[in-house]
C-alpha cells in the first residue's frame, strides 16, 4: 500500500494547482509546537538532514508545505522548491539557507505570513508523506515584535489544523503536559482526539518513570496515542559528526535510532516490549505513514465527490462563458500574430511611394513657408516701442525688380538654405516616424493592445530595423540629391504645378490665420474690442502716443494681457495681408513662368520643394520602405514566434485578464479530469487491494 500515499500525495499536489477550495484538499500531517519544544529536530529527525532554519529571531515565519518522495530506485537524495524553478539542490545546506531567506522576507512587522512555501523532498530514505511546518507558538512576545504576533500565530495554525489534517502536537518531556500550548490548540479543534499525535521529545530530560507515566497520559487521552522521542543527535558524540553525516540521510537516522535504543532499551521496564508505550523516531515515522495512509483513504470517497462536483461546475463554465471554445495560450499568441502580420500587410499595401512623397512634400512645404517669411516677410511685433520703416518692409515690395541683382540674391540663398537643409535626414526621420506610428496603430486594433511585453517587442521590433536603416539612407538621399544643391533646373509643368501648390498651400495658410484671428477676437471680448486694442499697439508702435518703457505692465488703459492679444492681433492682421499679396502675386501674370522665378520665390521653391521630395522617395523606397516591409515580419517572428518558452507564452496570454479567465477555466477543467481520472484508479487499486486482504 506504499503505492497508494505517494500517489494520494501527488494528487494532493495537483489539488494545489487547482484552487484554494477547501473541500478540494487531501489531508496532510500538520505539525504544531511550542518554540524549543523540539519541532525541528523532529521533523529533521524524520528527513534525515538538517535542513530548517534556525536561529533565536522567529525563522519559521511562513508555513513550508513539505512533500517527502520515497525514491527507492535511486541514491539521490535532493530538495526542489517548485514555486521558484530553482534546479535541484543536493546540498541540504543550501535549502536551509533558502528557507531561511524566504521566511525572512516576511517583513519584522508582519512577523508571519499564510503563503506557504512549497518544498519537496526525494531521497530513498524517506517515506512518502506530506507534512506542513508551521511557526512556534510563543510565550511572550519579544521586543521588535508586533504585540498581536501570538494571537496571529495561533490563528495561523488554526487554518491549518482543521479536519481532514492529521495534528502531529510537539511536546516537551520537561514541560508539563497540561501547559503544551499545541496539545490546548488540537483539543480546540478536536476534542476527542480523534486525529492528533502526541509527540513528547527530550525524554531523555526527564527520569524514566516519569517519561513512561507522560506517554501513558490519561488526562489528555489521543486514539492515535503519543510517542517518545530523543530525536536529536548525542551531543557526546559532537556537531562535527552530525555535520558529516549531512551527506547521506540514512546516516543521521541510524545515529538518531541508536541513541534512541539505548536510551530507551536501558530502561526495559518503564519502554519495554511489556511497557504499553510508543517510542522511538523510527516507530514515530511508520506511525505517521500509517494515519495518513488511512486518513487519505478515509477522505478518498469526499474528496473524489467533490472533485466530480468542481469539474461539473467548471464544465459548465466553459460551455456557458466561452461555447466550448478551446483555447491554449500558444494558440492564442499564433493567432493575434497571424491577424497582425495580415494587418500589417494591409497596412503597406496602402504606404508607398505617393504616401511618403506626400507626407514629405507637406513637411517641406513648412520649411519652405518658414523660410520665405525668414527672408522676404517677416515682421515681429514683440513689444510697443516705435519701429524704425525697414527698407525690406511691405510697403517697398512692389518695387521690387525682377532684375535686381538683391533679389536674385535673395532666392538663391533661399534656395540653398531649402537644399542644404539636411533632407536627408529630415526625409528619412519624417518616413520612419510615420512607419513607427502607422505600427503604433495596427499594435491598437490588435490584440496586442492588451499585453504589454509583445507591445513592446513589436515596437522595438519595428524601431531596430528603423534605427539600422537610419544612417545609411540618410545619407543615399542627401547624396542623390546634391546635385540641386549646384543647380536647379525646372521643366514648364513642374513650374504650373508649383505654382498651383505654392498657391493652395497659401490660402491654406490664410485659412489658419483667419481662424487664429477668430480666437483670439472671442477671447478679447469682440471684434470691436480687438480693433480698439490693435489700434493702440499701431499707434503705439508708430510712436504716435508715448509709451513708458514697453508697456509691459499696461498702457492706454489697458491691461497687460489685453496688450498681449493686441501685438498678437496686430501681428495676425499684418500676416494675413502679406499672406494675402502672396497669394496675389503667385497667382499673378509674371508669375505664370519661370523666367520671373524671382519675382515669384514661392513658386519656384514649391516646385524646388516637389523635385527634392520625389528624388528623396526614389531611395527612401529602396532603402528604407523595402527592406523594411521585408525584414519587418521576419522580425516579430523572431520575437514573437518560436523562440518563447512555455512560460513565457503563458505570461503573455495571461496579461490579458479575458484570456486569463479562458486559460483558466480550461485549465481547471482539465486538471480537475485528470485528478478524477487518477482518483478513479486508485478506488480500484484500493478496491482490488481490499479484496485481496479478505479472500487471502
Ligand atoms: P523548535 O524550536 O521547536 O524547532 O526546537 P528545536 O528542534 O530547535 O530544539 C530546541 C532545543 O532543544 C535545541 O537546543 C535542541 O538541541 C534541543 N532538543 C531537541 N530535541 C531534543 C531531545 O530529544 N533531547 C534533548 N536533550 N534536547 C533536545
Amino acid at each position: 500500500m506504499m503505492v497508494f500515499t505517494k500517489k494520494m500525495i501527488e494528487i494532493r499536489n495537483i489539488l494545489q494547482k487547482v484552487g484554494q477550495s477547501s473541500s478540494l484538499t487531501l489531508p496532510s500531517i500538520v505539525v504544531i509546537g511550542s518554540q524549543s519544544s523540539g519541532k525541528s529536530s523532529v521533523l529533521e529527525a524524520i528527513v534525515g538532514h538538517e535542513f530548517l532554519p534556525k536561529g533565536t529571531n522567529m525563522v519559521t515565519r511562513r508555513p513550508i508545505e513539505l512533500t517527502l518522495v520515497n525514491t527507492p530506485e535511486s541514491k539521490a537524495e535532493y530538495g526542489e522548491f517548485p514555486d521558484l524553478g530553482l534546479r535541484k539542490l543536493t546540498d541540504f545546506t543550501s535549502i536551509q539557507r533558502t528557507l531561511t531567506e524566504l521566511n525572512m522576507a516576511v517583513p519584522d512587522s508582519e512577523c508571519v505570513s499564510d503563503d506557504p512555501i512549497h518544498l519537496t523532498i526525494y531521497s530513498p530514505n524517506v517515506p512518502d508523506l506530506s507534512l506542513i511546518d508551521l511557526p512556534g507558538y510563543i510565550q511572550v512576545v519579544g521586543h521588535n515584535q508586533p504585540l498581536e504576533l501570538k494571537q496571529k500565530i495561533s490563528e495561523l495554525c488554526d487554518k491549518y489544523i482543521q479536519a481532514p489534517n492529521v495534528i502531529l502536537a510537539i511536546s516537551a518531556a520537561d514541560v508539563d503536559l497540561a501547559n503544551s500550548t499545541a496539545l490546548r490548540a488540537s483539543r480546540r479543534v478536536d476534542p476527542r482526539g480523534e486525529r492528533t499525535i502526541g509527540v513528547v521529545t527530550k525524554m531523555d530530560l526527564v527520569d524514566a518513570t516519569r517519561g513512561a507515566a507522560i506517554l501513558q497520559d490519561k488526562q489528555y487521552p489521543l486514539r492515535l496515542g503519543y510517542v517518545g522521542v530523543v530525536s536529536r543527535a548525542p551531543q557526546s558524540l559532537g556537531v562535527g559528526l552530525f555535520k558529516k553525516t549531512s551527506g547521506d540521510g540514512s546516516a543521521l537516522m541510524n545515529l538518531i535510532a541508536k541513541n534512541e535504543e539505548s536510551f530507551f532499551g536501558a530502561h526495559p521496564l518503564e519502554f519495554g516490549q511489556t511497557a504499553d508505550v510508543s517510542v522511538g523516531t523510527t516507530v514515530l515515522r511508520k506511525k505517521l505513514m500509517h494515519v495518513l495512509e488511512q486518513t487519505m483513504s478515509a477522505s478518498l470517497q469526499g474528496t473524489t465527490d467533490a472533485i466530480r462536483q468542481e469539474l461539473e461546475e467548471a464544465t459548465y463554465e466553459f460551455k456557458v462563458q466561452y461555447n466550448d471554445r478551446p483555447l491554449s495560450a500558444e494558440s492564442y499568441l499564433a493567432e493575434s500574430l497571424d491577424a497582425f502580420k495580415h494587418s500589417f500587410k494591409q497596412y503597406a499595401e496602402g504606404f508607398g511611394r505617393p504616401q511618403m512623397h506626400a507626407l514629405l512634400k507637406r513637411e517641406l512645404d513648412q520649411r519652405v513657408l518658414d523660410l520665405l517669411a525668414q527672408r522676404y516677410w517677416n515682421k515681429p511685433i514683440t513689444d510697443l516701442t516705435p519701429v524704425v520703416p525697414d527698407p525690406d518692409a511691405l510697403s517697398e515690395l512692389p518695387k521690387a525688380a525682377p532684375d535686381s541683382l538683391y533679389w536674385h540674391r535673395q532666392l538663391d540663398a533661399s534656395t540653398s538654405q531649402l537644399t542644404k537643409l539636411g533632407i536627408g535626414r529630415l526625409a528619412t526621420n519624417v518616413v520612419a516616424t510615420s512607419i513607427q506610428a502607422g505600427i503604433d496603430k495596427l499594435i491598437s486594433q490588435s490584440n496586442f493592445v492588451n499585453h504589454p511585453f509583445a507591445r513592446q517587442a513589436i515596437q522595438e521590433a519595428a524601431s531596430t530595423i528603423l534605427n539600422d536603416r537610419f544612417y545609411s539612407t540618410s545619407d543615399q538621399v542627401e547624396n542623390c540629391i546634391k546635385p540641386y544643391k549646384f543647380e536647379i533646373e525646372l521643366e514648364g509643368r513642374e513650374w504650373d504645378a508649383g505654382r498651383e501648390h505654392a498657391a493652395s498651400t497659401l490660402k491654406q495658410e490664410l485659412v489658419a490665420c483667419q481662424d487664429a484671428m477668430k480666437r483670439l477676437e472671442s477671447s478679447v471680448g469682440g471684434r470691436r474690442r480687438l480693433n480698439e486694442v490693435v489700434t493702440f499697439v499701431d499707434k503705439a508702435r508708430r510712436g504716435d502716443v508715448i509709451v513708458e518703457g514697453d508697456g509691459r505692465s499696461g498702457a492706454g488703459g489697458f491691461s497687460a494681457a489685453l496688450l498681449q492679444l493686441g501685438r498678437e492681433g496686430a501681428f495676425l492682421r499684418d500676416r494675413a495681408d502679406i499672406i494675402n499679396m502672396r497669394l496675389l502675386a503667385a497667382k499673378s501674370k509674371q508669375c505664370r513662368s519661370a523666367d520671373n522665378k524671382y519675382y515669384c520665390p514661392e513658386v519656384f521653391l514649391d516646385a524646388v520643394a516637389t523635385k527634392l521630395a520625389g528624388t528623396a522617395v526614389l531611395f527612401l523606397n529602396v532603402e528604407l520602405l523595402s527592406e523594411f516591409y521585408y525584414n519587418f515580419p521576419r522580425e516579430l517572428d523572431q520575437r514573437l514566434g518560436r523562440h518563447l518558452t512555455e512560460d513565457e507564452i503563458e505570461r503573455f496570454a495571461k496579461e490579458d485578464p479575458k484570456i486569463k479567465r479562458h486559460l483558466d477555466v480550461i485549465r481547471r477543467k482539465d486538471l480537475l479530469e485528470l485528478v478524477l481520472e487518477k482518483m478513479e484508479s486508485l478506488r480500484q487499486l484500493e478496491g482490488r487491494e481490499k479484496s485481496r486482504r479478505t479472500g487471502g
